[in-house]
């Protein structure tokens, strides 16, 4: 039995998901959500009968405080954390992570994703790829798939995975659209995470933000592909022809919520990817990506 959990973050339903697999050993959570909304959560788990000490494994996609600034309240709990090898270190020693997303959110950083405390080295355990952590009745493999965070993991068991936010944001009625955060933004490799996601061939597919992928998975993953390369290119285009960032911020945002409401977005749920995904981290994720990657491609003197 799998359960879609809402944190509600800052009161919003349908935004950030932790998703809940029953198992013989307890329950699993891929993803658990920021600390600020652990009680949110523990309530979701109340109503499906179980509560937060029943979570004996946590399976992060990634350590982006969304994701997994609860992780080290389950771990208190007794929970083992299962985490990429390069993502570990941060969780049991947070000061670098707390310090660098201080600097982008200042005296918001408590209201936003609450507190956050280190996860005792023995309650984590280090993924490599295509690790196996057997809970019965389930196998759940780790797989590499860097791209939005270059210590991203998907999880395989049975035909399901959860996707983490490489497998795109996709919000009530919208399209799946592909978070650009700094500082890792990386486009091939995201495109190659996604033919290896393609490549298992899912039934089903969960994700983080938000939700059990309605419609089938390739449709899905064809369409967020598309706008990999797209909203890439469009940056792109954009440095070449010598605009800032400044520029680029408001531009994009307008770019990006017509085209949420041509593919069916409601106002609200336009609001709600920007919630999820702020599109001003997508300007400066690319802006970084280009000038470090591809530092050719962005000169305007090109004469092919
Ligand atoms: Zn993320």
């Amino acid at each position: 039995m799998i359960h879609i959990l809402d944190t509600r973050h800052l009161g919003r339903a349908g935004i950030i998901a932790s998703t809940a697999l029953e198992t013989d050993e307890g329950l699993v959570l891929f993803d658990t959500g920021p600390e600020s909304t652990f009680e949110n959560l523990a309530t979701e788990l109340r109503t499906i009968h179980f509560s937060a000490e029943d979570v004996r494994h946590v399976f992060l996609s990634h350590i982006h405080f969304d994701h997994a600034g609860a992780a080290w309240r389950f771990a208190e709990l007794g929970a083992t954390i299962y985490v990429h090898p390069r993502g570990a270190p941060h969780l049991i020693d947070p000061a670098k992570l707390i310090a660098s997303a201080t600097r982008l959110y200042g005296d918001d950083m408590e209201r936003l994703w609450g507190r956050l405390a280190p996860v005792p080295e023995e309650r984590v355990r280090i993924l490599q790829d295509n690790d196996i952590v057997r809970v019965a009745p389930f196998e759940v493999r780790a797989i590499a798939t860097p791209g939005h965070a270059g210590h991203h993991h998907v999880y395989h068991w049975d035909d399901n995975v959860f996707g983490g936010d490489v497998a795109g944001v996709r919000l009530g009625g919208g399209p799946p659209t592909p978070p650009f955060v700094p500082p890792e933004l990386d486009i091939e490799s995201w495109l190659e995470s996604i033919a290896k996601i393609r490549a298992l061939n899912p039934a089903k597919l969960f994700l983080p933000h938000f939700g059990l992928v309605k419609g089938p998975v390739p449709v899905h993953l064809d369409a967020l592909d598309e706008r990999v390369r797209r909203w890439s290119l469009w940056f792109r285009d954009r440095i070449r022809a010598g605009h800032d960032e400044p520029q680029m911020t408001p531009a994009f945002a307008a770019y990006i919520a017509e085209e949420l409401r041509a593919a069916g977005a409601t106002e609200d749920e336009t609001l709600d990817y920007e919630c999820a995904d702020p599109s001003f981290m997508a300007v400066s994720a690319a802006v970084r990506y280009w000038r470090k990657h591809h530092p050719e491609q962005l000169s305007s003197l090109r004469s092919d």
